[in-house]
């Protein structure tokens, strides 16, 4: 096991638990937001989502070693079939093997989101209905059977050693544990526009329909720039948290497993082969519909804004008018 341990890299967990730097930072994290929720927001903090957010990360750690096991072969194996070899000395393999790595955890955020097989496992991260940092621990458990881990094989055949595409993926993950969170606004604008900040990750985390299938970024929300997922946290739109059918249950087992009941439930009463497929493989609900709904509220917006300009023009002009 610590064969495969060395070939696939180190857990963002491994790595945040064994460097005390790390650890204290999120030790530090997770009291500022107890402290922020009870004395400014004057809320609870949630400590049976919390809890149950933990349990959720300790089964995830017992079903990892056997992910680990099985996916070390065949990482090696792909490499053993490489394209290129990069020279992980050089500078600039380690850019190309971020921005590689970025791009690729972009696309298959969105499948996670889009292919109602691979939602079944990802639901488990959006479950939480409160953004704090515990919302981390919220990882499915059957990433093996959806097929996340094809994520990185295109790296690997491109020519990057497996050891340096988990090694990203980890900084990806290692990334996200600040952003979950309420506590922090919006940063300076550059960083909002190149980088996923809490402000973006909290409109992901949201069931408002604006929000939804919004910022699949990992670290680079420039993605979402380019390929049209991008939206901005709106002032006048409070994050809504959770899933759209809420999921209130603070038992680790019906959290990680509640979307695969739901999906082996529509396949069962599906009537013909097409219905079934699309439970199995469609888009987890109704897209046509979520489109349009978020085209109707924008225009909404569109419009509201353009009469209120119009209406602080007339007032600026009768002003002057008056002068
Ligand atoms: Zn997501
Ligand atoms: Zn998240």
């Amino acid at each position: 096991m610590n064969d495969a341990s060395n070939i696939l890299g180190d857990s963002p967990y491994s790595i945040v638990i064994r460097n005390p730097e790390l650890l204290t930072a999120f030790l530090l994290l997770v009291a500022c937001e107890i402290v922020w929720r009870k004395f400014v927001r004057e809320e609870e903090y949630g400590a049976a989502e919390a809890a149950a957010s933990v349990g959720i990360a300790i089964g995830r750690a017992v079903a990892k070693p056997v992910m680990i096991f099985v996916l070390a072969g065949l990482y090696v194996l792909v490499y053993q079939w490489r394209i290129f070899t990069f020279d992980m000395t050089k500078w600039w393999s380690w850019v190309l093997v971020f921005l590689g790595a970025d791009f690729l955890y972009y696309w298959m955020h969105r499948f996670k989101h889009e292919i109602r097989w691979m939602w079944a496992d990802h639901a488990v991260h959006h479950s939480g209905n409160r953004m704090n940092v515990f919302m981390n621990f919220r990882l499915g458990w059957t990433g093996l059977i959806v097929g996340t881990w094809l994520m990185h094989l295109p790296l690997v055949l491109v020519g990057f050693p497996p050891s340096a595409v988990i090694t990203t993926y980890a900084l990806s993950l290692v990334w996200q544990a600040w952003i979950h969170t309420d506590m922090i606004g919006k940063l300076p604008q550059p960083f909002e526009w190149i980088l996923n900040t809490p402000s973006h990750h909290r409109v992901h985390h949201s069931r408002n329909p604006v929000y939804l299938d919004k910022n699949y970024a990992g670290i680079l929300i420039v993605w979402d720039r380019m390929f049209g997922t991008f939206q901005e946290e709106l002032e006048d739109e409070p994050c809504d948290y959770g899933l759209v059918h809420r999921l209130t249950s603070v038992n680790p087992l019906k959290i990680a497993f509640n979307e695969w009941g739901n999906l082996i439930h529509d396949v069962r009463n599906a009537k013909t082969w097409r219905e079934r497929f699309r439970a199995a493989f469609g888009y987890p609900g109704d897209k046509k519909a979520v489109i349009e709904a978020q085209a109707r509220i924008m225009a909404e917006r569109e419009k509201k804004a353009k009469a209120k300009a119009a209406e602080q023009s007339r007032v600026a002009r009768s002003h002057a008018a008056a002068e």
